[in-house]
């Protein structure tokens, strides 16, 4: 029997519905709480093509509500992408993935969505989200937005040309800080994966040929108080909207900052520029200065000076300062052991 037999009986989908499905291709960015049950409910939906990109690596604490990784993920220090994508495939070999270990930005965004049906939003913060709903408008691919922390939750289906955009809605995108975040606030495994259930359900019919049957509202529960509402977004579309309206793709043209805090880690991300770097090179040049951890997908030195500073360097230069919050001190020990 066919795998998707069940899901086939709905007459919303059917044999055409499935075949719409297997030819799709699909872009998730970011694989966390969100990300990892969205992707394994569309890779046992039978999406056609996956390209997964995370920037981060498993650790103990994901463990509560990123659904696809175990404890040896946490334990090996996988790239969450890599991770996600061998468990990915064990549940489905049908499906083509194509996992990537990278930091979305307003440089490189454009270089990952070739072909794309969909953008789903499995990110964890609110920059990210503004670029890909400039990358969505410019581009005219649907993008589905998620959110979740603490004991709610929010999601908005996006069609560019057809429905209003995130800027629509919310004009600017608040200052960092000034939201709580997952880490900050802290969230519920249960409330993450609803969200990114009815995200899925919404990519489910967008690639299915059902895009009609997208909700016309956004959707903002609290699993806590039981408080479920359905913002209208009749009155939302703007004629003078920067992105959808002006075709002004600010968050595009914006020069990413090459520091950023990833809050609530204790830890800085220090971005080297835009090539790759060589981390045999740098595996020789760092041999005295720390104790050393090599794996596929990362280099990684715990400093003997200063003692409480570890740095996890990647081969898109990109490198995350561990056990300072302060961004100068950052800096400066990136140039003393990377270089600029
Ligand atoms: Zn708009």
């Amino acid at each position: 029997m066919n795998r998707y037999h069940r899901q086939i009986l709905l007459p919303q989908i059917g044999e055409k519905g499935q075949r719409a499905l297997a030819a799709s291709r699909v872009l998730l960015i970011g694989v966390g709480a969100l990300g990892t049950v969205i992707a394994d409910q569309l890779v046992r939906a039978g999406v056609g093509f996956l390209r997964i990109i995370d920037r981060d690596l498993v650790e103990l604490t994901n463990l509560q509500r990123q659904m696809l990784f175990d404890e040896s993920d946490a334990k090996q220090n996988l790239p969450k992408a890599i991770a996600a994508a061998n468990r990915l495939r064990a549940v489905n070999s049908e499906v083509k993935l194509d996992p990537i270990i990278a930091d979305v930005d307003a440089g490189n965004f454009e270089d990952f969505i070739e072909k794309s049906d969909l953008i789903l939003d499995g990110t964890d913060n609110v920059a990210t989200r503004y670029l890909i709903n400039d990358v969505s408008v410019k581009h005219k691919i649907p993008w589905i937005y998620g959110a979740a922390v603490a004991t709610e939750g929010r999601v908005m289906t996006i069609l560019p040309g057809k429905t209003p955009c995130l800027r629509c809605v919310f004009p600017d995108a608040p200052s960092p800080g000034e939201l709580p975040t997952c880490d900050t606030a802290g969230v519920l495994g249960s409330v993450s994966s609803v969200v990114a259930s009815i995200q899925s359900v919404e990519a489910i019919k967008v690639l299915s040929g059902n895009a009609q049957a997208i909700s016309q509202e956004m959707r903002v529960l609290d699993l806590w108080t039981n408080r479920l509402r359905a913002v209208s977004l009749d009155d939302a579309r703007r004629t003078d909207c920067p992105c959808c309206g002006k075709h002004q793709y600010e968050f595009l043209k914006s020069n990413h900052t090459s520091i950023t805090s990833l809050c609530g880690r204790d830890a800085i991300q220090i971005r080297g520029g835009r090539g790759r770097l060589d981390l045999d090179q740098l595996q020789q040049q760092l041999q005295k200065s720390g104790e050393l951890t090599r794996t596929p997908y990362f280099l990684r030195i715990r400093l003997s000076d200063p003692k409480d500073v570890e740095l996890t360097v990647f081969p898109d230069a990109r490198t995350i300062v561990k056990g300072t919050t302060d961004a100068g001190r950052a800096r400066a020990i990136f140039s003393r052991f990377i270089g600029d």
